[in-house]
């Protein structure tokens, strides 16, 4: 994957990605669109965490090279239609669309090949953002893995 430069509005040489399996592969040619945050309950169920993230990109530069997602459509908060596209087998989210937005493609930020290349500009639905959505800087981090943290199972009250 080569970039150019990063951020919103810039011409990129391509962009790549995949889901955990690898077997839903896909590439983008063109200008990225905002990077996002949803905190939308929908978002939350959806990939299992705090809030999705996404990058706005054109339909026209976005090309499957590697397998079929399945796919389903709901209303969302918005009450706007919203297709999520997903691999069955390994069940990683890949990219969303909506009949909404005809032409756009919402790509999974962490399913990209290079996430750190990524700049997010706004948040959408902060009102059903849950308090641990937050990650503090000074919060304990490992660099890699967590040996050593403590893997007691109890909730703070
Ligand atoms: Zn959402
Ligand atoms: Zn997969």
């Amino acid at each position: 994957m080569e970039w150019c430069r990063r951020g919103r509005g810039v011409l990129i040489d391509m962009i790549t990605g995949q889901c955990l399996f690898g077997d839903i592969r896909f590439e983008y040619r063109g200008e990225l669109g905002h990077a996002s945050y949803c905190h939308c309950s929908d978002c939350r169920r959806h990939t299992g965490s705090a809030f999705n993230t996404v990058v706005a990109v054109s339909e026209t530069g976005f090309k499957l090279t590697g397998g079929k997602p399945a796919e389903y459509t709901t209303q969302g908060e918005s009450g706007r239609g919203i297709t999520r596209h997903f691999c069955s087998r390994c069940g990683s989210p890949v990219f969303g669309s909506s009949p909404s937005h005809p032409g756009r493609i919402y790509i999974k930020a962490g399913a990209l090949d290079n996430p750190e290349n990524i700049q997010v500009s706004h948040q959408s639905w902060f009102s059903s953002a849950v308090p641990w959505a937050f990650i503090s800087a000074d919060l304990r981090a490992f660099e890699k893995g967590s040996v050593g943290a403590s893997d007691s199972l109890e909730f703070s009250k």
